[in-house]
């Protein structure tokens, strides 16, 4: 595919950073509210936000569903931090009516690194993207407490000092063309991590 459009899940969260970082990396970025923008879509970014916000959200724009329908149909998905919630298959520290859409065969604990500190930066090595570490924002961030046979660990927290009890926990995965990061690349400028996925939707 040599010109995908690539939607953001628009209900909430930081959709303007993410839709400015697919345009960088030559994607066509659309915003998606709608059950029609959705089925446009070539590849669904889900942003940062609010994971409990966004669930509901989904519900009263009537999008559970065919989003469910959409990635179980194999639809390229990248979910950062309260998206990487939503794509999981289990959460812990969840509200209990909170919504999954599935998609990622992972067990994420919400909020996370909250427990300790509101947030965290470090730079950390993911795998599929060249050129040195990227640069970790982690806001409220959940990480990732175990995975399923077929999901691969792209990043882990390094073990410096001031990792705490987050030192060592996954925060970057792949499962096939669903991709997710605990962390908040649209907010730093540095582009690959979109270009990442904008490369796995134009194979997918
Ligand atoms: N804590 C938020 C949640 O549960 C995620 C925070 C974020 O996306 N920065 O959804």
């Amino acid at each position: 595919m040599a010109s995908p459009t690539v939607g953001v899940l628009a209900l909430q969260g930081d959709v303007r950073e993410h839709l400015a970082a697919l345009s960088a990396a030559g994607v066509r970025a659309v915003p998606v509210r709608r059950e029609a923008e959705l089925a446009a879509v070539d590849g669904l970014v889900l942003p940062g936000g609010e994971s409990t916000t966004m669930s509901t959200l989904l519900g009263v724009f009537e999008l559970l569903e065919p989003l469910r329908a959409r990635l179980a149909e194999g639809l390229p998905a990248y979910g950062s931090c309260a998206g990487m919630i939503l794509l999981a298959s289990e959460v812990l520290d969840g509200r209990p009516d909170q919504q999954q859409l599935g998609g990622l065969d992972v067990v994420v604990r919400r909020n996370a690194f909250g427990r300790q500190v509101d947030s965290f930066e470090t730079d950390l090595e993911v795998t599929g993207v060249e050129g040195g570490p990227v640069r970790a924002v982690f806001i409220r961030a959940p990480w990732v407490e175990k995975v399923g046979a077929e999901v691969e660990v792209l990043g882990s927290v390094p073990h410096v000092e001031q990792a705490g009890e987050s030192a060592g926990r996954a925060v970057a995965v792949r499962q096939g063309t669903v991709l997710a990061t605990a962390f908040h690349p649209e907010l730093t400028g540095d582009g690959r991590v979109h270009k990442l996925f904008a490369d796995i939707v134009r194979e997918g």
